[in-house]
């Protein structure tokens, strides 16, 4: 066994440890297959504690988004068991506890206004219509899209379109958010305030990225899956600074941890 894996062992005897009280997800023997695709998810065992934010990590097809729907319910295991905050998800329960938001916020905003869509998911929740309004409007003021609210979703920035997505999330106050790919294609400064909003929110929070170096910024742990196999579970910069493992599993360092690019092979004229 390498000094990596007997430390990826030691964590995971810690977390298996841990009182199922304090736990926001607990995944146990978690398989999964899409019936035109096997194996997407094997083996997984997983547990979350209240409060943490951890990255997952994986090259393309690797099973982050399959494993992101079984959390919350959209798929149903093909084995194994998913239990949220200590209560097993049914498939196709609505658990207001738990968010997901989107890769494409396309697949998630469909109202005629952005307070619509912020609105849609309180509603649903039988909520009186005071509750709503207060919901609304805090969580379009934590995402600081206020301005938009009475814009229809379709004609914003991407950026725009993004926060209006965790803002709708963010409206059935869930206490585990999961964040896939909240970083794709953000400009610079969306991507900065979105780091600042994941920071600020007290919540536990799971964010499937290849924006590595968001996950050093936001993460203390990260999980690495490979082929639908959790292959590392661990401290976000040991992984982060081990190039050889990185590679092995598709990944590039991040961008904070590459040598500075400052001498030019030829100097211009
Ligand atoms: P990631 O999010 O890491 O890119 P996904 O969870 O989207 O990975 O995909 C994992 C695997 O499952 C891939 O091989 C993908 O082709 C396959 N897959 C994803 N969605 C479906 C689906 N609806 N039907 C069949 N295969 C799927």
């Amino acid at each position: 066994m390498t000094l990596t894996e007997q430390r990826f062992e030691r964590d995971r005897i810690a977390l298996a440890s841990e009182p199922e009280s304090q736990l926001a997800i607990a995944v146990n023997s978690l398989n999964f297959s899409y019936p035109d695709c096997p194996h997407v998810l094997q083996n997984i065992d997983l547990q979350v504690k209240v409060g943490e934010r951890i990255g997952v990590v994986g090259a393309n097809g690797c099973g982050k988004t399959t494993l992101f729907m079984l959390l919350c319910g959209i798929l149903r295991p093909t084995m194994g068991v998913v239990s949220v905050l200590g209560r097993p998800v049914l498939p196709e329960e609505f658990r207001p506890d738990m968010g997901l938001v989107f890769q494409n916020p396309d697949d998630q905003l469909f109202s005629a206004s952005v307070w619509d869509d912020v609105a849609f998911a309180p509603c649903n929740m039988g909520l009186s219509p005071d509750e709503i309004e207060q919901r609304v409007t805090a969580a379009l003021a934590l995402t600081e899209v206020q301005a938009l609210a009475a814009r229809p979703p379709h004609h914003l920035s991407g950026g725009e379109k993004k926060r209006v997505a965790i803002a709708g999330v963010l409206a059935m106050r869930p206490q585990i958010l999961l964040l896939d790919e909240p970083s794709a294609q953000l400009d610079p400064r969306s991507r900065r305030q979105l780091i600042r909003l994941l920071d600020s929110l007290p919540l536990t929070q799971l964010i499937a990225t290849h924006d590595l170096d968001l996950a050093l910024e936001l993460c203390d742990r990260t999980i690495v899956l490979n082929q639908g196999q959790i292959v590392y579970d661990g401290q976000t910069e040991r992984i982060m600074s081990n190039a050889e493992l990185l590679e092995q599993y598709a990944l590039e360092s991040p961008l904070s941890y590459s040598r500075p690019y400052c001498q030019l092979d030829h100097a211009p004229n």
